[in-house]
This record gives C-alpha cells, sequence and structure tokens, in this order.
C-alpha cells in the first residue's frame, strides 16, 4: 500500500517527519508521500529515517494558488490547492528559492493577520501560534490559539468568525496564480496535479472546462483519490483524468490530529487504500508524458 499526500508539523499536520514515517511503517506501507503547504522541510528531515525503515519516500509539495489571474474588487477567492511531485529527478534550487518566497509571503500575511485580529479585539502573539506550527504558522495554528485563550469553542468556529477567506480579519496573501504554480513545479522536474477537485466551487461541463484550461498550461495530474471523494466523485475525476491524458493521483491527506478521522494509507473507512502498482502507473506515465 502507498499514501501519497500527507502532511508533517512542518506545515499544518499534527506529526513529526520521522514519526510519519514510523507510522507508515506500521501501517505497513511500502510508498510515502509527504506533500506539506509550500514547503519541503518535512520531507527533507524524514529522508534519513525513510532510508533506515526501507519506505520509499516520494517528494512532493501542495501549493496554494488563486485561480484567477485579476481579482473581482472586493471578492474572495478561495485558493486552489496543486501538488507537485518530484519522481523522477530533485526539484531544482531556483524552486526551492522560489519556496522560501512564499515562506516570506506567509510571515507578511501572519504579522497583518495579528494586527487585524488586534484591531478586532483579539489580542494574541504570533509566538503562541509558532508553538504548533514550529517550521511555518498557518491558519490552523493561529485558530487553535483562538481556542486555547477562549475566544472561540472550536478551531471551525476560529475560522468561521476571523480567519476564514471571508470573515473578519481576513488577508490576502501575494499566492502565484494557478498556472504560475503548475509551471513552477513543471520547470523545475515535476509532475503536477490539481489537489481534491470536490473542493473547487466548479461542478460537472465547468470543472471540465477548468481542467481543459489547466492542461493546455501544463496540468499533468488530476487527485482522484481523496479522503473527501464519494466512489462517484472518484469515478468522474478518472474519467476527466482519462479524457485529457492526465496521471491519475491519490492519497489521504492525512494530517494527524489536526484533522482527525482520517488514517494514514486508508483515509475515511479505508476510501484511499492504493496500491503500490498506482505509483508504479504514474511513474509510467510520467515517463511517457515526457518522451
Ligand atoms: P493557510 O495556508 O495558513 O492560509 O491556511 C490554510 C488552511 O486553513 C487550509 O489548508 C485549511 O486546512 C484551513 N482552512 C482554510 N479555510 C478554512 C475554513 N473556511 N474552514 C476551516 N478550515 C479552513
Ligand atoms: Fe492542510
Ligand atoms: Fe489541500
Ligand atoms: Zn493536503
Amino acid at each position: 500500500m502507498i499514501d501519497l499526500h500527507t502532511h508533517t508539523d512542518r506545515s499544518d499536520g499534527s506529526t513529526a517527519p520521522e514519526d510519519l514515517v514510523r507510522q507508515a511503517a506500521t501501517e505497513g506501507l511500502r510508498a510515502l508521500g509527504i506533500a506539506d503547504h509550500d514547503t519541503l522541510a518535512g520531507y527533507e528531515a524524514a529522508v534519513p529515517i525513510a532510508a533506515a525503515c526501507g519506505l520509499e519516500l516520494i517528494c512532493a509539495v501542495e501549493l496554494s494558488t488563486r485561480p484567477n489571474e485579476h481579482r473581482e474588487p472586493g471578492k474572495r477567492e478561495r485558493s486552489v490547492h496543486v501538488l507537485g511531485y518530484w519522481l523522477q529527478e530533485p526539484p531544482s534550487m531556483e524552486f526551492r528559492d522560489w519556496l522560501e518566497t512564499q515562506q516570506a509571503s506567509r510571515r507578511r500575511r501572519n504579522a497583518d493577520l495579528m494586527m487585524k485580529l488586534q484591531q478586532l479585539g483579539v489580542c494574541i502573539r504570533i509566538e503562541e501560534a509558532e508553538v504548533y506550527g514550529r517550521n511555518q504558522v498557518g491558519r490552523p495554528h493561529i485558530a487553535r490559539v483562538l481556542c486555547d485563550k477562549g475566544y472561540v469553542s472550536s478551531v471551525q468556529q476560529a475560522f468561521d468568525v476571523y480567519l476564514a477567506d471571508d470573515a473578519q480579519a481576513a488577508v490576502e496573501r501575494d499566492e502565484p496564480t494557478l498556472e504560475e504554480g503548475i509551471r513552477l513545479i513543471q520547470e523545475s522536474g515535476g509532475m503536477a496535479s490539481l489537489a481534491h477537485p470536490v473542493r473547487l466551487p466548479q461542478r460537472g461541463s465547468e470543472l471540465v472546462r477548468l481542467v481543459q484550461r489547466l492542461a493546455e498550461a501544463g496540468l499533468q495530474g488530476i487527485e482522484v483519490h481523496h479522503s473527501e471523494h464519494s466512489p462517484t466523485d472518484c469515478a468522474e475525476y478518472a474519467e476527466i483524468a482519462r479524457r485529457f491524458d492526465l496521471i491519475p493521483t491519490g492519497g489521504s491527506d492525512f494530517h494527524g490530529e489536526n484533522k482527525p478521522g482520517i488514517r494514514l494509507g486508508w483515509g475515511k473507512d479505508g476510501n484511499t487504500c492504493l496500491p503500490y502498482s498506482f505509483l508504479e502507473q504514474m511513474r509510467e506515465l510520467c515517463t511517457v508524458k515526457r518522451h
């Protein structure tokens, strides 16, 4: 079995990279993809222990992008996630440097967010969120601090009241466009896959049109299997993959305790169990696409 979409505590997962590898070995996984948000730090920390455990570690990342080049004034759009997989060669230095710029943009966003919260009478310090997001503070970590300090009663309430893209303290971050994200992954030697399409606002023919646009921009894969996908969703995305000659990808999107109900390798009630041959097929299709 394999799991190609997991998060460590270097982004918004709760599990340390070393522990994630051990857990993967205990689950009997043969390959593990670490796809932290905008960072390779979790993957890199996991390399030595994976080698010691005999686990095949796949280098991956999940980029946040904005779907449209031009924003409609006053309207906020949800970020679209794009997965990058480096199956044949490691990511280029240029790409690693670019990821650093994303970390810097997150830090600026967090500082602005703290100011907005303060204006709303919410007094927390970024250091308090750094306890949870050791390498990179994300909104889920800030949400936990809001809970701890009694400003809200749940992480979801923290998003609904303060942190969601359309909530009071929302701050925009300079994310790349979807097309730029795809191009950056591709140019650094990776394959780009559209993450959990079920979360996109587009459905049916609108989704097909979006995927066509992205395939023309260099998208190489689509996440067919994901813990939030129903069997019907999977069938729909597999059909879209066939239609646009995209490589099916998949994984649980494990975040440890930060997303309860998702089991590493298994997803929700076993809906993301994938055999090792699934990864072999991804590799084969990648090679075919390159020639
Ligand atoms: P960040 O990368 O710091 O902007 O945080 C993004 C993460 O916050 C996403 O990956 C989700 O896990 C979480 N998130 C974003 N919007 C919401 C929302 N409306 N409700 C719950 N969680 C959310
Ligand atoms: Fe996440
Ligand atoms: Fe995601
Ligand atoms: Zn994810």
